[in-house]
């Protein structure tokens, strides 16, 4: 394949060697059912069980705690769902979330409230919205789209204080390589994560669900961890997640400071070479690997498609609302003006990210920039 410069990371981050190596014996040899009662299944059973105490020690909860599910969206879906269908009440979340949690909210007829400019959970307008009807609150460690962290502490606070019998729920699945989540738990009663998002494989997700929270389950059947989500054990998918989850975790102080200043490099190329370019959100607001620019009066689908050309990944609103190039409903929420959401620009780092992939990626958009605003310019001819 041709080389390419790939800043796309939050949409999906390349599989860790290790962790396809872990996975590899169990599509292949230890292809065991694990619910099953033979020897065979114990040895699978004992790899999810690992896997299990490997979670449980980044997240920093009990392995009891942690559930496997299909995917971050199914862990966003069955805290949500699950609580509000238990508990009785309503949803609540905030206009910037991802989808997979947004329109669970918005299904159920549960409350939306605002963000701030930078795209955080207004707290004020949260605790007006606060009250004994609401079952669950919604609010993601880390936006996927601008990279913004939410303040989980001031949240938690304010929900224990305002409406003591709902659950809290954080979407931390822009998190996980940014963030130590053992910080994140003890505010909330449930948290989702993403195998595919921290260097593990697509199609696998953690709930990490606490003690006697009370949450139904979405998928029942044959009653798999402890009832909490039927189906067989993707039992090669797991042990890979955990080998990611655990190698992202030991690497993340060293990585941050690394690709922290890859951003800054990334960014403030743009911002040197390039007018009507403004970074979204203060770097000090978000997580390392999140490069968020808007440029102004540009199409981004255009940018895109001459980014494309020129090898380089990145992406306009998040690429989980399946490359629509609809306005995002993030930069919405923010207030962001229409002439410059349309020009919006993410690109996210990770892992395999260089220096010289940076520099890449900056000729590649100021190139980019200056031949659409050249054309914009130029008359066409008849
Ligand atoms: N939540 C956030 C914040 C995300 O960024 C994503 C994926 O992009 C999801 C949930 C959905 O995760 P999955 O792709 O595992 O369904």
């Amino acid at each position: 394949m041709e080389r390419l410069v790939y800043l796309d990371h939050a949409a999906t981050t390349p599989m860790r060697p290790e962790a396809v190596e872990a996975m590899l014996p169990f599509l292949t040899e230890r292809y065991a059912n694990p619910s099953g009662a033979h020897r065979f299944a114990r040895d699978a059973r004992r790899a999810v069980d690992e896997a299990r105490d490997e979670v449980a020690a980044v997240i920093g909860c009990r392995p009891g705690e942690v559930v496997f599910t299909g995917c971050g969206t199914e862990s966003d879906n069955t805290a949500i769902t699950g609580a509000v269908s238990r508990v009785g009440g309503r949803a609540l979340c905030p206009a910037a979330e991802h989808h997979a949690v947004l329109h669970v909210v918005e299904r159920l007829g549960g409350i939306v409230v605002g963000v701030d400019a930078a795209g955080r959970v207004d707290l004020d307008a949260l605790a007006d919205a606060l009250d004994d009807t609401v079952a669950v609150v919604s609010v993601m460690a880390v936006n996927n789209e601008v990279g913004t962290i939410n303040d989980l502490a001031a949240v938690s606070a304010l929900v224990r204080e305002r409406a003591p019998r709902a659950l809290l729920h954080t979407d931390a699945v822009q998190a996980s390589c940014w963030l130590d989540l053992r910080t994140l738990w003890p505010q909330v009663d449930l948290l989702a994560l993403s195998g595919h998002k921290f260097g593990g494989p697509k199609g696998v997700g953690v709930l990490a669900v606490r003690e006697g929270t009370p949450v139904d389950p979405l998928i029942v059947g044959g009653g798999q961890e402890r009832d909490r989500r039927s189906g067989t054990h993707n039992v090669a998918g797991i042990v890979a997640l955990a080998v990611a989850l655990a190698a992202t975790d030991a690497e993340r102080p060293a990585e941050t400071r690394r690709i922290a200043e890859l951003r800054a490099r990334l960014v403030g190329g743009l911002l040197a070479q390039l007018d009507g370019v403004r970074e979204t959100v203060p770097p000090e607001l978000k997580v390392a690997g999140s490069a968020h620019v808007m440029f102004e009066d540009i199409e981004n689908e255009a940018l895109l498609y001459l980014l494309d050309e020129a090898g380089v990944c990145a992406s306009a609103a998040s690429a989980c609302s399946s490359g629509a190039m609809d306005p995002s409903h993030v930069l919405a929420a923010m207030g962001v003006e229409r002439s410059w959401a349309g020009g919006a620009l993410r690109m996210t780092l990770g892992r395999t990210t260089t220096a010289e992939e940076v520099d890449l990626a900056v000729e590649a958009v100021v190139d980019a920039v200056r031949n659409l605003r050249a054309r914009g310019r130029t008359p066409v001819a008849p």
